[in-house]
């Protein structure tokens, strides 16, 4: 630390990202990447043409990719806005809505950027513990008066709410934000987009990181009632107008308009997911029922630190969170099925001591 920096930021604990590594092959299954290319059509469309553009700015208002969004779930385009990736929503979202005093409340198991941005930006925080079956019980939630961040599915446990029990918590309370991170949801779970027409207190977070295969162009949503992405809006013209770049403006639009893609990568990951599944419940794993595309799994032989660093010598890379509640598992992010027959055959190796 310099001795210039704030002593408003001296105690942030930055969040941890998954490993990148640069160094070597891994098969990586650690920060929940599709193992699939973009959309042929998003590879077609960042052509010559669109590089040479990159001299003017992007369109801060974003319109031909916030046109693609409303198209795809029908809604008005007023109610959509645009992100540096869903992390800059999500950092708009907690500067807007939850700092000073009425603070937020979420999981004890969850996204862990939720704390950092509480703590950066100035928002009291509660933590809820999940169930002892790591769920979320929504009644905790109902009673308390605080803002609310749900990620469904959660995060690192892939476990879903339904939307009629999430509806519930809405109306529990119309005083209060719901913020749903919908970062996983085309995984099988229930989008809470339907509801944001009927309900004003309520944010669905999206992202193209995951289920649309475009991690590296960075790029996340807002759905909610016209007021919400006007607040949220205030929020980017104060911070960054043209955050979204050119490239990735196209990259996004021509993604959200090819659904037979989108529709055949996710139906493969959710395939894959409950294969690798059986075959690590049958090598005595415990594994949480996922709605997202990783799995959330214990090995009853080995401890989650040891079956994480076995993966990593044998180049598989999953995620391990040293937490109290959850560091037996591991996060193994689905790919290819060539990919999860790797882990499976290594699993086996680590069995048997090998
Ligand atoms: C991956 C992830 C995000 C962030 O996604 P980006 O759009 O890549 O910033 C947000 N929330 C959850 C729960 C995630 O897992």
């Amino acid at each position: 630390m310099s001795r210039f920096l704030s002593e408003n930021y001296a105690e942030l604990k930055p969040y941890t990202p998954g490993e990148q590594p640069q160094d070597m092959q891994y098969i990586k299954l650690n920060t929940n990447e599709s193992p699939f290319a973009p959309s042929p059509k998003v590879i077609e469309a960042i052509n010559k043409q669109e590089t040479q553009k990159l001299r003017l700015y992007s369109d801060p208002q974003l319109k031909l990719l916030i046109k693609e969004i409303a198209a795809f779930y029908g809604i008005s385009e007023s109610m959509v806005t645009v992100g540096n990736g869903s992390d800059e929503i999500l950092a708009f979202s907690f500067l807007a809505f939850f700092s000073g005093s009425k603070g937020v409340c979420f999981a004890d198991i969850t996204y862990g950027f939720y704390k950092v941005y509480a703590k950066l930006f100035g928002a009291k925080a509660v933590q809820i513990p999940l169930k002892e079956d790591f769920s979320v019980d929504i009644y905790d939630y109902a009673q308390r008066s605080e803002n609310v961040v749900i990620a469904n599915p959660n995060a690192p446990t892939g476990i879903a709410l339904t939307r009629r029990e999430l509806e519930k918590l809405l109306v529990s309370n119309p005083n209060r934000l719901v913020l749903i991170d919908e970062a996983y949801v085309d995984f099988g779970a229930e989008s809470c987009v339907p509801l944001c027409k009927k309900y004003d207190n309520l944010l669905v977070v999206q992202t193209f990181s995951k289920s649309r295969n475009l991690a590296g162009a960075r790029i996340g949503f807002a759905i909610a009632s016209e007021k919400i992405i006007e607040d949220i809006n205030k929020i980017k013209f104060s911070f960054n107008p043209y955050n979204v770049n050119r490239l990735s403006t196209v990259a996004g639009a021509n993604s959200m308009a090819d659904r037979d893609y989108f529709e055949k990568c996710t139906q493969q990951i959710i395939k894959t997911r409950e294969k690798t599944k059986s075959e690590l419940c049958r090598r005595g794993f415990t594994v949480l029922n996922s709605s997202a595309n990783f799995l959330f799994a214990k090995c009853g032989k080995i401890s989650g630190e040891e079956f994480y660093n076995r993966l990593k010598e044998k180049g598989v890379l999953v995620r391990h969170f040293n937490e109290e509640r959850i560091n037996k598992f591991v996060r193994i992010t689905i790919g290819s099925e060539e990919e999860m027959d790797i882990l499976i055959q290594k699993t086996d190796e680590i069995l048997k001591g090998e």
